[in-house]
């Protein structure tokens, strides 16, 4: 590990990556690299649990070559130097802004989806002109060791590798110094991460979790609401980060809402055969969520198979704040749901818990969803929408206090990833006596004049 980064510090000193055409050679190889082995990736991710290709293509590989394409596009753009306005204490000059990257570069990756979350901000590191090093989450074995494989034997270790580990392996990366550090995964191991970091002053971009709510307000369209909401909830079987994690109605529009729900899960009809669903990702997992499910407030679902690591889609009514499922975030197929009697009393329990990464509010009314908007903290969401937000690369996606610091995903990875150098160019053809000694009460006036002040 240490020889690996020694390497990689020494390339990146060679400066190679600095040019702009060898960034994009790069991300075209990965690209190249990905498309010719997708059957090869699509059987290690149903091995792991059971992802059809799919959904491995639709939100694992799509937004990867999306984020592949566009930074090819956009780079000479993203990277050009910038330039501002002068002021006139620095007159005659010229102010401009160099992107430049970090250096050696850690990606630490979560397992829900083991390859968007792994690669995407090793697209972003790329096009920002730093080295990776990317240690993907343990837990889905087959996608971590191909991934290692293929990155491995088709890149410069120099430039780009894979180390593949769990707690050990990880805390033996953390001792070391990197440039930045881009961690996904749970908040607990966030501050683990944040404190190693600490140790050699490394920016770090946490991207966590949370309890992202969705509130519906009266007068929403539910028929298309709950459509959207189901299908972003039970996406990889409720095992996304932005996951919407718990509902929140008016008392009013319950039991229509449970029914309409109860019935699109129905025709949905999930499961790994038709593709729409996966396991658990393991049995730690399977016990933690059939705690969650009290059977006595289950609405529909509920079924567990311990053996084949399955949840049902399950809704929970009659849910409250004080409920055992409501004191962390869930990850998993269960949705319980809340009801409020006013909107005011829903705004104050979100604010009273941790700011989640996301927010879904479903709503036809303009004057609740800005009172909504403007008074949540949360890192992103979406109105009359759940998890798309995360499809447009122009949205940086990233999360807020407990749900993380720092974002990415097109221009914003880009970002993520660089310094921004600060430069004044100063001209050689004309100097004032004002800034030198001696000093002067004149000088000190005329000083104050220029700053408009009497
Ligand atoms: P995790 O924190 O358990 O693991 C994430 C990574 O950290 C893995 O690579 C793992 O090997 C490593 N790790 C685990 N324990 C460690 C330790 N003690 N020291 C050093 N490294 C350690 O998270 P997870 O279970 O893989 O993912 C689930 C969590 O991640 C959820 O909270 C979810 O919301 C969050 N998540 C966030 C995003 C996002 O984009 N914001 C995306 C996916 C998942």
């Amino acid at each position: 590990m240490k020889e690996i980064l020694e390497r990689q510090r020494t390339f990146f000193n060679s400066n190679r990556t600095k040019d702009l055409d060898f960034r994009i050679e790069e991300l075209q190889r990965l690209k190249t690299l990905l498309l010719s082995n997708l059957n090869r990736l699509n059987e290690a991710i149903y091995a792991d649990f059971g992802k059809s290709p799919f959904e491995t293509f639709t939100n694992e590989f799509g937004l990867v070559f999306l984020d592949i394409d566009e930074a090819c596009k956009k780079l000479k753009s993203w990277a050009k130097r910038k330039r501002v306005r002068t002021n006139w204490v620095n007159f005659p000059a010229k102010s401009y802004i160099i992107p430049e990257p970090l250096g050696v570069s850690l990606i630490i990756g979560a397992w829900n989806y083991p390859y968007q979350l792994s690669l995407a901000p090793a697209i972003a590191a790329i096009a920002a002109g730093n080295t990776v090093i990317l240690k993907p989450s343990e837990l889905p074995s087959h996608t971590s060791k191909l991934l290692a494989e293929l990155i491995n034997t088709h890149f410069d270790p120099a430039f780009f590798h894979v180390v593949e580990g769990g707690v050990n392996e990880t805390t033996a990366l953390l001792e070391e110094r990197f440039d930045k550090i881009f961690f996904t995964g749970s908040t607990t191991v966030g501050r683990i991460v944040y404190l190693a970091a600490a140790q050699h002053l490394t920016p770090v971009t946490l991207e966590l979790g949370g309890k992202s709510p969705a509130i519906f307000t009266e007068g929403a369209n539910l028929q298309m609401g709950i459509r959207r909401l189901i299908w972003a909830k039970f996406l990889n079987a409720g095992q996304t980060c932005i996951a919407p994690d718990y509902v929140l109605l008016p008392k009013s529009i319950r039991e229509e809402f449970l029914r309409l729900a109860k019935e699109e899960i129905e025709r949905a009809s999930y499961s790994i055969e038709n593709g729409n669903y996966v396991q658990i990702i393991n049995d730690r997992n399977v016990s933690r969520l059939s705690q969650l499910i009290d059977s006595k407030k289950v609405y529909s679902g509920g079924k567990i198979d311990q053996e084949k690591r399955i949840i049902e889609p399950t809704l929970m009514h009659e849910v409250t704040f004080d409920d055992p499922i409501m004191q962390e975030e869930i990850f998993g197929p269960i949705l319980p749901i809340l009801t409020y009697d006013t909107l005011a009393e829903a705004i104050s329990e979100i604010k009273k818990r941790e700011k989640p990464l996301s927010c879904y509010i479903f709503t036809g009314n303009p004057a609740l969803k800005n009172k909504l908007l403007n008074e949540l903290s949360f890192g992103g969401g979406a109105v009359n929408e759940a998890i798309m937000h995360i499809s447009n690369s122009r949205l940086p996606f990233g999360g807020v206090g407990n749900s993380g610091m720092g974002s990415y995903h097109g221009e914003a990875g880009f970002r993520t990833f660089s310094h921004y150098k600060s430069i004044l160019e100063k001209a050689n053809w004309f100097e004032t006596k004002l800034k030198y000694s001696p000093y002067s009460e004149g000088k000190l006036k005329w000083i104050k004049r220029l700053m408009g002040m009497k």
